[in-house]
């Protein structure tokens, strides 16, 4: 069996980065560890984190008062932060600088009045995290039929920013549906856009012509892998989930690379 492998592959460098955090701060702490959120989509890597002694929480009152908590690479929203501080919990921020960027981003968009757009899944941390940021008027949207049918205040004071772990062919679609709806709306320039996930989409799609199945290695509940599924007709027959982790670094010891078991048709 001839076995390609995509590059660049992986976790992207915000989760990289928190995930080291992670296994940092149980090291320098002791266990046990709080994690708001998973602080990955995958669950090998979360098994892994879990018997080192983390906890991974999804609100902050789950957390007893004074204890070391890691806010993930999604970022979090202002109230969250202010709960932290009320709870006096040892936080060690592991948001991605990327996301924070989206932040300040959105933040400034909301300062020169504009009611700002954001592109993304609601529900996703990273996207109540950045709304959560905003002081003003927010929109969460993922299609180009919400933006058909979007009631703003004024379409001329408007401005968008996206969720970073979709790609840029993700938020195309609705993108267009905005500039040619709203034609003075603001957005980021590209050159400020996170090509992480972009980046791997690319990777995928230039082997689909050399192979015949495309092994996924991640979690469906990850916007990354899942994404990495989507072609357009005729491709999509080639995919097969696994729901193993074979990143040599972060492979918890004694897992057998992977086996057929694991497999998902
Ligand atoms: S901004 Fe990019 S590098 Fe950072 S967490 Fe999001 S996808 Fe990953």
């Amino acid at each position: 069996m001839d076995v390609r492998l995509a590059n660049p592959r992986g976790f992207c460098a915000g989760v990289d980065r928190a995930i080291e955090i992670v296994e940092r701060a149980i090291e320098r702490f002791g266990s046990p560890v709080y994690v708001l959120h998973e602080i990955v989509h995958n669950k090998h890597v979360l098994e892994h984190l879990s018997a080192r002694g983390t906890i991974f929480v999804k609100s902050l009152s789950e957390v007893p008062e004074g204890s070391v908590t890691i806010y993930s690479a999604h970022g979090v929203s202002d109230a969250v932060v202010a709960e932290g501080k009320e709870r006096r919990l040892r936080v060690i921020d592991a948001t991605c600088p990327l996301v924070t960027k989206v932040h300040t981003q959105a933040q400034r968009y909301a300062g020169d009045a504009r009611e700002v757009i954001l592109i993304g899944h609601p529900g996703h941390p990273e996207v109540e995290g950045t709304r959560g940021r905003i002081a003003g008027k927010v929109h969460v949207l993922s299609t180009p039929t919400e933006v058909a049918a979007l009631q703003v205040d004024d379409p001329e004071r408007l401005a968008y920013v996206t969720q970073t772990t979709l790609s840029v062919d993700d938020t195309r679609d609705v993108i267009d549906a905005l500039t040619a709806r709203f034609p003075l709306i603001q957005g980021p320039d590209l050159k400020d856009i996170c090509y992480a996930t972009q980046n791997r989409q690319n990777a995928v799609k230039s082997m689909l012509p050399e192979i015949d199945v495309l092994l996924v290695v991640g979690s469906q509940n990850s916007t990354n892998s899942s994404r990495t599924t989507v072609w357009p007709s005729g491709n999509a027959a080639k995919t097969s989930w696994c729901r193993s982790h074979l990143s040599s670094r972060r492979q918890p010891s004694g897992m057998n690379f992977f086996s057929l078991s694991d497999i998902v048709p």
